[in-house]
C-alpha cells in the first residue's frame, strides 16, 4: 500500500522506534502516548482492520497475539496490560493499517472499557 502510513513505517520509509520486530510482525511504540506503555503491534502486510485481518489470515492474528505477549513481557507488563484494536472511524480507528494498541504500566489516563 503505497501511502499507507505503518506501511511506510514497515519499510522504512517513516521513522519509528521500533521495540520488536519478527518477519512477519512489528512494533512501535506510538507517537502520541495514552498510557506509560503504549505500543502499536501490526502485520506488515497489509490488512485495513481486525475484521479483514481475521477474515484472510487467522494465522498472520494469532502472530500478532504471540507479538503483543512478547511485547509485554520486554516491557514489563505481562500481568496487565490492555489489548484494543479499533475498527471503523466510529470507534476511533484514524490509520487504517490493522493494529493492536498494547496499553499498560499504570492505571491512568486509559479509563476501563
Ligand atoms: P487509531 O486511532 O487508528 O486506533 O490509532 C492510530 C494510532 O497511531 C494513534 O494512537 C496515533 O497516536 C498513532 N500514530 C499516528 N501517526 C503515527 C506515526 O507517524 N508514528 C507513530 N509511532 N504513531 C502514530
Ligand atoms: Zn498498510
Amino acid at each position: 500500500m503505497e501511502d499507507c502510513l505503518f506501511c511506510k513505517i514497515v519499510r522504512g520509509e517513516i521513522p519509528a522506534t521500533l521495540v520488536h520486530e519478527t518477519e512477519t510482525t512489528v512494533a512501535f511504540r506510538d507517537i502520541s502516548p495514552k498510557a506509560p506503555v503504549h505500543v502499536l503491534v501490526i502485520p506488515k502486510a497489509h490488512y485495513a482492520n481486525v475484521a479483514e485481518l481475521g477474515a484472510a489470515d487467522p494465522a498472520l492474528g494469532g502472530q500478532v497475539l504471540a507479538a503483543v505477549e512478547a511485547v509485554a513481557t520486554k516491557e514489563g507488563v505481562r500481568d496487565s496490560f490492555r489489548v484494543v484494536f479499533n475498527t471503523g472511524p466510529a470507534m476511533g480507528q484514524t490509520v487504517f493499517h490493522v493494529h493492536a494498541h498494547l496499553l499498560g504500566g499504570g492505571s491512568t489516563g486509559f479509563g476501563a472499557v
